[in-house]
């Protein structure tokens, strides 16, 4: 029986986790939840699955729910002090990772710190202190299981592979709902069309990173440190069918890939699972029915997010933190019709390029690196400099 705490089970992936493991109440039991606002989703959460403690973002949600929940035995939380109290749970075996951006980067490190093994859906606290995180993850000796699709494939391409016969990973990227766009069109794009991915079915903050490709690139840098590999050796290729999820490249030529239908339920349960996997009953691949797959490369020029990653990712020290804050911001403002689809790129280039960068060595500077990304992107939206 695995004891697990997830952080962010209201969101996509927090709620695939919790499905699965309702499906297989003998293998896990949840002792831990956290959640932003969504707490009626969080109450039925924690009726069905009896967590010991839980932990929303405002102390006014927390106290409802304790309203809410009279007579019920279970410790409620909230901020940043409850969700390290949740990430760092003594009974916990896994915390599960799925926290939306930066705010993720704390108590991951915190439930590194305790020796937890960790399944990692939160791309963005490797793309703000990745050194830092996989430092830590050497000291304590735990397992950082990638849950995010395309390295969970490459974590399943090198299994039982040395790692120093690798020439080349290969992220398949769909393309978003406007890999077909011409530059032009890019101009009148709605939240509502960026949000309407044509594979997956994902939160708001990465569907809109998918469609700007900022998906792609917070995954190169993702890709980066969980498999200690420089940017000139990982490249990514648009795959619209989504079938292939990822590839590795070996010096003998051979190449590994693997394949399933676009469900982030057997990443998630291989995450859970690992080195087993659980049967899942999902719909098998029927490769004579998908017929075709297609590759081409991605064009920076319309999806100029992936280019700047991977500048990112050159610089390095501060500057991905900053760039992930500045995305962040810019993401949420377009939501909110502050800012246009082209306008997302403009901020974070901006922000990244005004940026002094340094050496990152703790994770204070990492969060001072995203408060000041964040800061400048909000003057470059609110000052109409983009
Ligand atoms: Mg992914």
């Amino acid at each position: 029986m695995k004891k697990i705490a997830v952080l962010g089970s209201t969101g996509s992936i927090g709620v695939s986790t919790l499905e699965i493991v309702r499906a297989f109440p003998d293998c896990y039991r949840v002792v831990a939840l956290t959640a932003g606002n969504n707490i009626d989703l969080l109450h039925k959460q924690i009726d069905i699955f009896r967590p010991r403690i839980v932990s929303v973002v405002s102390a006014i949600d927390a106290q409802k729910l304790s309203q809410q929940l009279k007579g019920v035995d279970v410790q409620i939380c909230s901020g940043i002090e409850g969700m390290i109290h949740c990430a760092t749970v003594p009974e916990a075996d896994m915390v599960v990772a799925a926290v939306v951006g930066a705010a993720g980067l704390v108590p991951t490190m915190a439930a590194i710190k305790s020796g937890k093994d960790v399944a990692l859906a939160n791309k963005e606290t490797l793309v703000t202190a990745g050194s830092l995180i996989m430092a830590e993850v050497e000291r304590q000796k735990i397992n950082l299981i990638p849950v995010d699709s395309e390295h969970s494939a490459i974590f399943q391409s090198m299994t039982g592979q040395r790692r120093q016969d690798v020439q080349r990973l290969i992220l398949t990227a769909s393309g978003g709902p406007f890999r077909e766009h011409g530059l032009a069109q890019f101009r009148t794009i709605t939240p509502a069309d960026a949000l309407a991915h044509p594979n997956w079915d994902m939160g708001r903050k990465i569907s809109i990173d998918s469609a700007t490709m900022m998906n792609k690139g917070l995954e190169v840098i993702e890709a980066r440190w969980l498999f200690d590999f420089p940017a000139t050796m990982i490249d990514v290729h648009i795959h619209p069918e989504s079938i292939i999820h990822s590839l590795v490249e070996y010096r003998d030529g051979a190449v590994m890939a693997q394949l399933g239908v676009p469900d982030m339920k057997t990443p998630i349960a291989y995450a859970l699972s690992w080195p087993e996997r659980l049967p899942l009953s999902q719909h098998p691949l029927d490769l004579c029915n998908v017929g075709n797959l297609s590759f081409s490369e991605p064009d920076t020029e319309r999806f100029p997010c992936l280019r700047l990653a991977y500048a990112a990712l050159t610089l390095g020290g501060t500057v991905p933190a900053v760039m992930n804050a500045a995305n962040e911001v810019a993401v949420e403002a377009f939501l909110n019709n502050k800012l246009s689809f082209l306008g997302i790129s403009q901020v974070i280039e901006k922000a990244m390029y005004q940026h002094q960068g340094e050496d990152l060595t703790t994770v204070e500077q990492a969060l001072q690196a995203d408060l000041w990304g964040r800061h400048k992107a909000h003057e470059l939206i609110s000052g109409g400099l983009v």
